[in-house]
């Protein structure tokens, strides 16, 4: 039985019969023979359909909103704002999903020579709770659109997410068993991986979850996307523009409860600016208003799941034996977590070595500027940093320091359907969005012709 909870009221929102091992059979042979099918549609047809989905997500928008806040604790203003990313996401796709596709010629010495784009099978996405209608959707719609067909295990506690969103393929029009939902457990991943049928996997997860679904594909020579953990360094320099970037900072942390992967994690300030910028933070951090996810006026929701909580409680409490002060909140009850702050961080504490899934944020004393880029790219993830400066021109020279899939000048690190996102090190490999993301669950086919 799967079990969807919620977080904020601790209540059962309903039951799940997991699926049989026959009914994953079941749903891999589907796919497949709708894969046959679905791969010779035509790219505007399939374009249309994407196109048919922005309409009715922004139909359900509320539904979908409220859906989130019962099922994992984001507050419901920031649900409508992941749904509204979802249409610009399907916006995106509709109008540039063909040209992406479309054969690339390249100049040999043979009568014609080009790349040609064509779709795999069957592709297996595993995805997490944290952004249950954003994840998905900006693995579906690339990769369907690209000819593929989709299986979806998502997170067991967003079940109801992951079944409105099979409905939603459905309603849309895409034909049966183009987007499919298997309650599946862990070992049945594997089992739907190993399928020959199933041609690759997309995972947006641990890196837990990652190292073990990587594993299953390499030994069965699937190709893989990992989308994994981070801890984004949010660098700030001692001119940095705190009267115009402070709530961006605050919401680099803060939003969605502090569950995201590309949070800001780190804050790494220059010493001369640290006591201002700190004072600061915290005086803004103080006017977040926690509450009922489902209240109109929440900023801060709960975490996704009690579990959640003592995990990230004893993050700071291993990083506080080690020298860490917290100066601002750190209470905790349940599923809540209270904005909280924690000083003196250094390497080697959780604070600074792992990912904080949660609305903690660690400040981090740099000698200089250089002492903070050495810092920020001290991690074993690698998804992305940003930089607070007036000073573009030093900040562009440090481009090639950061050894991240992202680095942002002023501006929180974000996911956006143009630009391709994705990690290094232990944050994983490959990339989603744009037209990198399109290609990735492609063959990209050398096609020569001498006539
Ligand atoms: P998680 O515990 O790793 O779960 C992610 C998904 O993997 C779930 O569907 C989970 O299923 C499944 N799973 C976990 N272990 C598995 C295994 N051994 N075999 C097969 N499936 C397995 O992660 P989460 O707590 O849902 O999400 C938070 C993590 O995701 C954070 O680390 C965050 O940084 C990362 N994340 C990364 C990105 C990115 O783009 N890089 C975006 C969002 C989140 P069950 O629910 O059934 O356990």
């Amino acid at each position: 039985m799967i079990i969807s909870k919620n977080p904020y009221t601790n209540t059962t929102l309903k039951e799940y019969h997991a699926h049989t091992q026959e009914q994953v059979e079941q749903c891999i042979i589907q796919a497949n023979q709708r894969f046959e099918i679905w791969k010779g549609t035509p790219l505007k047809e399939r374009a249309a359909l994407v196109n048919q989905l922005a309409d009715l997500l922004f139909q359900k928008k509320q539904t979908y909103a409220e859906l989130m806040a019962q099922e994992m604790g984001k507050p419901v203003t920031q649900g409508r704002a992941e749904i509204e990313k979802c249409i610009w996401l399907c916006d995106f796709y509709t109008k540039n999903g063909a040209s992406f596709l479309a054969d690339e010629l390249i100049e040999t010495e043979a009568s014609e020579s080009f790349i040609s784009y064509d779709p795999l099978g069957v592709i297996l996405a595993v995805m997490p709770w944290n952004f249950p209608f954003w994840q998905v959707m900006r693995f579906a719609v690339p990769t369907l659109m690209a000819g593929n067909t989709a299986l979806l295990k998502h997170a067991s506690n967003v079940t109801g997410c992951a079944m409105a969103i099979e409905a939603l393929f459905k309603d849309a029009g895409f034909p049966e068993h183009t987007f499919t939902t298997v309650l599946a457990n862990h070992d049945q991943v594997e089992y739907i991986l190993a399928h020959d049928f199933v041609k690759g996997v997309s995972v947006t997860g641990s890196g837990t979850a990652g190292k073990a679904i990587a594993a299953i594909a390499g030994k069965h020579l699937k190709t893989s996307v990992m989308e994994l953990g981070g801890n984004n360094a949010c660098i700030v320099w001692e001119d940095a523009d705190l009267d115009k970037y402070m709530d961006t900072m605050v919401n680099a942390r803060m939003q969605n409860t502090g569950q995201s992967c590309i949070a800001a994690k780190r804050f790494i300030i220059v010493d001369s600016l640290y006591d201002k910028f700190v004072q600061r933070f915290k005086k803004r951090v103080s006017q977040l208003r926690s509450g009922d996810p489902m209240d109109e006026a929440t900023e801060i929701g709960v975490l996704a799941r009690e579990d959640l909580a003592d995990t990230l409680a004893d993050q700071v409490t291993n990083s506080v034996h080690k020298g860490a002060a917290v100066t601002m909140g750190n209470a905790h009850e349940k599923a809540y977590y209270e904005p909280t702050v924690l000083e003196e961080v250094l390497p080697g504490m959780p604070a600074f070595d792992e990912e904080l899934f949660g609305p903690v944020a660690a400040m981090i004393k740099a000698k200089d500027r250089e002492d903070s880029i050495v810092l920020a790219s001290n991690s074993s993830f690698g998804l992305g940093s940003m930089l607070f400066t007036k000073d573009i021109k030093a900040a562009k020279r440090v481009i090639g320091n950061i050894p991240d899939g992202a680095f942002f000048i002023n501006e929180m690190v974000k996911s956006d359907p143009r630009l391709p996102f994705g990690g290094t090190k232990m944050s994983g490999y490959g990339r989603e969005l744009s037209k990198e993301g399109i290609h990735e669950f492609v063959n990209k086919k050398t096609v020569y012709i001498n006539s």
